[in-house]
């Protein structure tokens, strides 16, 4: 039976049903969209502005997991609870999706005091909640948008809101951010950039670059680092510190990757037998139980010998499933690849990782090479590295040298592997090749081969 308004008592009810959440009560993303198109055509000749806001609860999935289902809806049932007694008589909430809420703010007129009504909402929601036995803990993000102008429709609101809401949990956790017209141009951009990626990942057109790694004492190259590098007919150069997190996020990590694997072990096939090749692997492809068998099936393809090969991974890539990373990890060194931990000293390190995980190297990051000279606590910090390695049987790489001088102190410390611009810069696969034949100087080269 269709649903409809005002035809009596049972089609009143299952209207009802049809505009509220069944486990909450609350009204549901229809009553959302209801209430905000209904606001706006009462403003239509009214400039006052209004607010509305979306709110996503940080880290549902984990407790969910953790405490199952009937747990979660509990915690649910009580975050409806907290967000309703929070409104005053002419604002809603509603919940739009498995553990996100919306809300509606009819007074609320300014960016300023959006926010301070989103972090007042964060705020109640951070109470513990009861488990049965247990108490649990959430923190939410909220992104809103204000309505200005009657052009605006429902759709192009939440969509805004939405869009500051993505901002608000890329910064972290328990943030609010409101909508400006910089992020929908960010937006944009990236949007711009996700389809020329796409474009040049299907040609075949993102390369491999090369950067030498060497022994600190001899100065010997002992292997290269592989870096993605993208020129776009239109964009220019685009650096990988902007497209390749672009590419994690919208799902073109595991092409582009297997792309540039293939084309850097085609071209390190030619390079003298005892330097490796190192690649990077992003975080998103440490939770693809794929991406071990891609990696072996390029290998296979290329020929290229996978004791040659070295996989670095970060911190933050062990974190998001450290079991699934765990049985890439262990895939990969059954086969012979050996696997680096990159960037150390940033980011959310953790000293019990080093335990639970076996790497075979550690690369220091350039922050703290970087100050060495002029700094004590690095210099400090980067001997504490030194000597916690040396314990782990890790082989170490500083990272980011850029002088002499700054090699100079890490072979006083002890440190056997070096990589940064005072050896060499990243460059295609011909300049590199013209690289190692300058350092193997001719004949020597010439034999290698
Ligand atoms: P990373 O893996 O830590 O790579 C080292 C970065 O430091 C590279 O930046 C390199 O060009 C830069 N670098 C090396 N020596 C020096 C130095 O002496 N001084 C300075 N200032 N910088 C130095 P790049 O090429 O821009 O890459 C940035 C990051 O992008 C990489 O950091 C890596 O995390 C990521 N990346 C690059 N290529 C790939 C790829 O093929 N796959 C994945 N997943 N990530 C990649
Ligand atoms: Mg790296
Ligand atoms: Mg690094």
């Amino acid at each position: 039976m269709q649903t409809t308004f005002g035809t009596g008592q049972p089609g009143r009810e299952n209207s009802d049903l049809a505009f509220t959440d069944p486990l909450t009560g609350l009204g549901n993303h229809r009553r959302f969209f209801d209430k905000v198109d209904r606001l706006i055509s009462d403003r239509a000749d009214d400039p006052a502005p209004f607010t509305v806001g979306i709110l996503d609860l940080d880290g549902f999935k984990p407790i969910n997991d953790l405490f199952g289902h009937k747990a979660g809806d509990d915690i649910l049932i009580q975050v409806a609870m907290r967000l309703r007694a929070s409104m005053d008589g002419h604002s809603t909430v509603c919940r739009i999706g498995a553990d996100e809420f919306a809300f509606l703010y009819p007074m609320v007129f300014s960016e300023e005091q959006a926010a301070e009504k989103s972090r007042m909402l964060i705020e109640i929601l951070s109470a513990p909640y009861d488990v049965g036995e247990r108490t649990a803990r959430l923190s939410a993000s909220v992104g809103c948008s204000l309505f200005y102008s009657g052009d605006e429709t429902t759709e192009i609101l939440i969509n805004k809101a939405e869009t500051a809401l993505y901002h608000a949990k890329r910064s972290g956790r328990g943030r609010v951010v409101v909508y400006t017209r910089e992020m929908e141009e960010a937006a944009k951009r990236v949007t711009r950039i996700e389809q020329a990626l796409r474009r040049a990942v299907s040609a075949g057109e993102v390369e491999p670059h090369f950067q030498p790694i060497v022994d600190l004492n001899s100065r010997r190259t002992i292997g290269f680092e592989t870096l993605a590098r993208w020129t776009d007919r239109d964009l220019g150069m685009v650096p990988p510190s902007v497209f390749i997190p672009i590419a994690e996020e919208r799902g073109i990590i595991g092409p582009l990757s297997q792309l540039v694997l293939r084309k850097a072990t085609e071209a390190a096939r030619s390079w003298p037998k005892d330097l490796f090749l190192s690649f990077n692997l992003s975080p998103s492809q440490l939770v693809d139980q794929n991406t071990g068998l891609h990696i072996l099936a390029i290998l296979e393809r290329t020929g290229f010998d996978p004791h040659r090969l070295e996989i670095e991974i970060t911190e933050t890539g062990l974190m998001t499933d450290p079991a699934s990373a765990e049985k890439i990890v262990e895939d990969l060194r059954r086969v012979g690849i050996r696997v680096s931990l990159d960037d150390f000293g940033t980011g959310q390190s953790s000293l019990g990782r080093l335990r639970e995980f076996h790497f075979d190297k550690l690369k220091i990051d350039r922050a703290f090479v970087s100050s060495i000279l002029d700094d004590r606590p690095s210099e400090h910090i980067i001997r504490a590295i030194l000597a916690m390695c040396e314990g782990l049987g890790m082989d170490v790489v500083a990272e980011g040298i850029e002088e002499e001088a700054q090699a100079d102190r890490l072979v006083q410390f002890g440190c056997a592997g070096g990589q940064g611009y005072l050896f060499g810069k990243p460059v295609d696969a011909d300049a590199t090749l013209g690289y190692l034949r300058d350092s193997y100087r001719g004949a020597l080269y010439a034999k290698a081969i």
